[in-house]
């Protein structure tokens, strides 16, 4: 075989970058994708990159120098040996280092300018909150541990804080071709860069700081705003809040997961609350004011003389608020008549002078008065 340097057409002074240079230059002139798989070319290919394989390897540039040709195809077992160079491994050479031939001839279709970099990972936050601010929406501030860009390498990742560089072995296009040829002709796959690991760049030196992650643990306030209305179905998207992406990627989301608290006093129906008010045999017999409870406040209620237990008395507008809607919804008061099971000697005799006068219940309620009594609801007479 022709001696590699005049393969190459240098001197045998000639440093790595002029060999590269005039690889290049030859390969491009030689490769098949530009000589319609003419045998003399491919051979001119493989030969030309079988030679620039050596000499840009000082290891092997030396042996080439000392012993020739000879001297490398005796490498021990083969291992380190250059024996049966072929022309798919001639291909692989050429990609690994130039990339895919069209990048070279402008030839490569445009992806949208640089390529665009992952975003960081979706983190997921609880937010707890009350039923008051369900009903009144609130702004929290909750402290996030995220990915936050690394300080010392300003999110590059690499030790001097420069930008990566460009992935020598796939030209920054992320993707490698490979070339396989098998009995059924030659196989070009198109896969992730190997190298870069389809970032399309590299870095150099890491920092140290992060191991070239570019990114470091943090606390970060996040704001978010919980309109009211929220049940602990609900969640909130944050865009662009969360974790930075690997090396100055942008951040990715944080998903707010909302986790209303009970509240004993309420049981939450939509956006009515129902509340049970107990209340004395004698009041609802004469009639009375109480206080209630409510998401906004407590309110007075009058409650009507005769009134039945189980009977509810409606608090319109005391509910919730529809989740981005304008209606609000009531507060429901069913009324529980309290039976008292201890009685003072005094209690008893008066409950005893009422049995004497008292009249009978009814064997059955009815009407109005009866079944209906669990669905019948009282507009209630409230004051603020
Ligand atoms: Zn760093
Ligand atoms: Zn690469």
């Amino acid at each position: 075989m022709a001696d590699y340097y005049e393969l190459l057409g240098v001197s045998k002074s000639v440093g790595t970058d002029e060999i590269k240079k005039a690889y290049r230059k030859l390969a491009l002139k030689y490769h098949p994708d530009r000589n319609q798989g003419s045998k003399e070319t491919e051979d001119r290919f493989k030969q030309v990159t079988e030679a620039y394989e050596v000499l840009r390897d000082p290891e092997k540039r030396s042996i080439y120098d000392q012993y020739g040709e000879q001297g490398l195809n005796r490498g021990a077992g083969g291992a380190s040996g250059f024996g049966g160079f072929d022309f798919s491994d001639a291909l692989e050479v050429f990609m690994r280092d130039f990339g895919g031939f069209g990048d070279l001839f402008g030839e490569r279709q445009q992806r949208g300018g640089s390529r665009s970099r992952p975003k960081g990972e979706a983190i997921k936050v609880r937010v707890h909150v009350s039923l008051q601010e369900v009903a009144t929406g609130v702004a929290k501030t909750l402290k996030v541990a995220i990915l936050d860009t690394c300080e010392r390498c300003s999110g590059t990742g690499s030790a001097d804080g420069a930008a990566p560089g460009i992935c020598a072995t796939c030209q920054g296009s992320g993707e490698e071709r490979q070339a396989q040829r098998t009995v059924f002709g030659q196989f070009i796959s198109v896969v992730p860069c190997r190298t870069c690991r389809g970032e399309g760049r590299v870095i150099e030196e890491r920092c140290p700081q992060c191991h070239g992650e570019g990114r470091a643990r943090s606390q970060r306030p996040i704001k978010v705003e919980i309109p009211p209305g929220v049940t602990s179905e609900n969640f909130i998207t944050l865009r662009g809040e969360g974790n930075v992406g690997l090396r100055g990627g942008p951040r990715g989301e944080v998903l707010v997961l909302i986790e209303v608290e009970e509240d004993a006093r309420f049981v939450r129906d939509g956006a009515h609350l129902r509340y049970d008010l107990p209340i004395t045999y004698s009041q609802a017999v004469l009639g009375d004011e109480a206080e209630v409870p409510t998401v906004d406040g407590t309110v007075r209620v009058t409650i009507p003389k005769g009134i039945q237990s189980g009977e509810v008395l409606r608090l319109r507008g005391h509910g919730l608020p529809e989740l981005h809607g304008r209606s609000k919804g009531d507060q429901l008061v069913r009324i529980v008549v309290w039976t008292p099971d201890r009685l003072t000697p005094e209690q008893e005799e008066a409950i005893r002078a009422l049995q004497e006068v008292e009249d009978l219940a009814p064997e059955q309620l009815d009407g109005d008065s009866g079944r209906s009594i669990w669905s019948r609801v009282k507009e209630a007479f409230t004051q603020a």
